[in-house]
């Protein structure tokens, strides 16, 4: 997907413009972020980095944010999540113009992927997508079910899948029997945060299994399922480190284009409609 984004920009010769606001020094904030930059420069994106003192006032965010939604040559604001807890991140994701909203996390983006219309999806989930379509993983009908309800992953790909007419069952820490539900899932996909949660048994034989988890422990990074166990039963499988982590960043990079692309052929103000 990188390598298209980038013969993409060069066929086309547009421009495109990623900014990124980082307020304070968290260490891991850091390190997505430079890895967001690095993954634009190798497509032909340009970097516009804003690093802020943790320090930094909730109106000085706001007043950045304001610029660069301004800002001819930004066509994507990403600000990096989680803020300094002095700060609302979520009324400051709001600001974003929805039309340069890459990340697909303002209430106007969730709008249109909740009632199916044209906008910038959240990266993860539509990474998820891409992922399934380029394993020709057959949704149409298909039992699915989403292990966690976030704003950022659980609830997106649950309507995303939703959309293409699978059976969608999303689960999250009330629900009664994880292991059965999980168990009927042709798609299941955990988006929870619990190192290895979802178990072999808990996979339905010859299922896709798509593990979003991201846990840091003793031995490195893991998921949130136990992939030895869990890859005996799966047709399909996503690593951890590998899979949606590095398709995260490629539909960041799709997204930047695709509102570059949105921004030249709409006129400005007339709502671009991506
Ligand atoms: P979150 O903490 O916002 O949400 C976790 C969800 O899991 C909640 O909805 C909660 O109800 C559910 N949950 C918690 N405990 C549970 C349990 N015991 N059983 C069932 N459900 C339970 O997390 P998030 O932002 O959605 O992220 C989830 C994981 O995905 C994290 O590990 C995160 O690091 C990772 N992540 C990875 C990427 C990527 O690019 N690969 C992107 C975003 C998040």
């Amino acid at each position: 997907m990188r390598a298209e984004v980038k013969a993409e920009i060069e066929a086309t010769g547009l421009r495109a413009g990623l900014a990124t606001v980082l307020v304070g020094d968290d260490p891991a904030s850091a390190v997505y972020v430079a890895g967001k930059i690095r993954a634009c420069e190798e497509v032909g994106i340009a970097s516009i980095h804003h690093q802020l003192l943790a320090s930094v006032s909730q109106d000085e965010v706001a007043a950045l944010i304001g610029e660069l939604n301004g800002r001819a040559d930004v066509s994507g604001i990403l600000l990096q999540l989680p803020v300094p807890e002095h700060l609302d991140g979520q009324a400051l994701t709001a600001l974003i113009d929805p039309d340069k909203d890459v990340d697909g996390l303002t209430p106007i983006s969730a709008g249109r992927l909740l009632q199916n219309r044209p906008g910038l999806r959240p990266c993860t989930p539509a990474g998820i997508l891409e992922l399934l379509d380029r394993h020709d993983v057959s949704l149409e009908g298909a039992e699915a079910v989403v292990v966690g309800r976030s704003d950022l992953v659980g609830k997106p790909v649950g309507v995303l899948l939703l959309h293409r007419n699978a059976t969608v069952t999303m689960c999250h820490s009330r629900t009664r029997d994880l292991a059965a539900t999980c168990r009927r899932a042709d798609v299941l996909i955990a988006a929870v945060g619990r190192p290895r949660l979802v178990q072999g048994d808990w996979v339905k034989p010859g299922a896709t299994v798509i593990d979003v988890g991201i846990n840091r422990s003793d031995e490195g990074l893991v998921g949130d399922v136990d992939f030895a166990a869990a890859a005996e039963r799966a047709a399909l499988i996503t690593p951890v480190p590998g899979g949606v982590g590095p398709m995260t960043i490629a539909m960041l990079l799709r997204n930047t284009l695709t509102a570059a692309a949105a921004r030249t052929t709409a006129p400005r103000g007339a709502g671009s409609g991506v």
